[in-house]
């Protein structure tokens, strides 16, 4: 029996859960908040400006956040022929592709935590995300053959992969050597929209985009912003942690939303390039917070590819906050590590 949810879903009840806890600082000082909504990415973006600048017109802001989000699908999107991404993706060569400065960024980010992971975080998965299902051509309903994922695993190493400044531009040292930016690219684009808000010297906002996020500052009440960790159950919604937080990126990476079920096996989008197969063990969901969206993003789901026990290990090792909803017989366990459990207010 195949099962799905949209990972869109997952970033709403994050989302949803972000304005309840809002709500319960009511009564404080209150402050004007302007949200800002819309569709990019496949997913939901959401963003809560407080006591915006009167001079600033707030279609215009709307429009260049909008525009800044679609930019980054543009260049990063693996569901779009016209892509940047796409476009390297599909040439046939092994020369200097020129690219967008953006993309470099993003990819030399991306390479720097395949190190970190020792190739856990694997850009290069594509041919494996896309096999199990979890890409833009097709829907997962099926477990691959053993040659499949064989074929498909050939093609991945990210140490195949270069990137140059000046002028921009990415290479591969194989021409099948297919990018998939989707672990990382969505914070990406919410630090473009926190940078640009910062810029118009907006100091207290929320930008979330399919579940990653960045705050900065307090919430409508004055009050730090307080952010829910789902229960990682499918199909669920409920608040299983709280977090609070100022002038910080978070993201989520989990296998209970973007997954389907075949002989009571379930098998999610977060492949492990060193077997060929989706994830497998006790780890249910990662929360990790950092400076910048996009690093939170890649490190969660580095996170989530090691497993609970190598993660920790990890994390640890790096100094990063990280927070680890295990699976266990009673439901599930949590484990933080130090640098995370300054954030967190209480656990369900
Ligand atoms: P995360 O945990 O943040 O990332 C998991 C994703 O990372 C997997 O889906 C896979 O793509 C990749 N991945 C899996 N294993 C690894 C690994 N070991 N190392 C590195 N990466 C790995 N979805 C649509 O349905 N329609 C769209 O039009 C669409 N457009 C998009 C455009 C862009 C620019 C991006 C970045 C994504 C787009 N998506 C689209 C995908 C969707 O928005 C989410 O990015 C996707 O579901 C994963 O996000 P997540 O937060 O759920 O999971």
């Amino acid at each position: 029996m195949n099962d799905w949810e949209q990972a869109s879903a997952f970033s709403f009840s994050l989302l949803l859960t972000c304005l309840l806890l809002a709500a319960c600082d009511i009564g404080k000082e209150s402050r004007e908040v302007t949200p800002l909504t819309g569709s990019v990415m496949g997913t939901q973006y959401l963003v809560k400006v407080i006591d915006l600048p009167e001079h600033m017109a707030l279609v215009r802001v709307d429009e260049d956040v909008n525009s800044l989000l679609r930019d980054v699908d543009a260049k990063m999107s693996t569901y779009r022929d016209d892509s940047e991404l796409s476009r390297f993706n599909a040439a046939k060569s092994t020369e200097w592709v020129p690219v967008s400065n953006e993309l470099v960024d993003v990819v030399e980010h991306a390479l720097q935590i395949s190190q970190l992971s020792d190739g856990a975080f694997d850009i290069t998965v594509g041919p494996l995300v896309n096999l199990w299902g979890f890409g833009p051509d097709q829907r997962p309903d099926r477990v691959p053959t053993d040659e499949q994922i064989a074929a498909a695993k050939a093609q991945l190493g990210y140490q195949h992969v270069h990137t140059r400044r000046q002028p921009p531009a990415l290479k591969k040292d194989r021409d099948d050597i297919y990018l998939d930016l989707s672990a990382l690219a969505k914070g990406y684009a919410v630090d473009q929209v926190a940078d640009y808000l910062e810029n118009l010297g907006i100091m207290d906002y929320m930008v979330e985009v399919g579940g990653e996020l960045r705050l900065k500052g307090r919430n409508e009440n004055g009050t730090p912003w307080r952010i829910a960790v789902e229960r990682p159950t499918p199909g669920d919604r409920d608040v299983y942690s709280i977090m609070q937080l100022e002038d910080m990126g978070v993201a989520t990476s989990g296998d209970y939303r973007n997954y389907f079920e075949q002989d009571g096996q379930r098998y999610s989008h977060t492949i492990d390039p060193r077997t060929g197969r989706p994830i497998d063990h006790r780890l249910a969901s990662v929360t990790v917070i950092a400076d910048s969206s996009m690093y939170a993003d890649a490190l969660a789901t580095a996170l989530l590819v090691v497993g609970p026990d190598e993660g920790d290990e990890l994390a640890q090792q790096h100094g990063i906050a990280a927070y680890f909803i295990v699976k266990s017989p009673e439901g599930f366990d949590a484990n933080a590590t130090h640098p995370f459990e300054q954030f967190l207010v209480s656990t369900k």
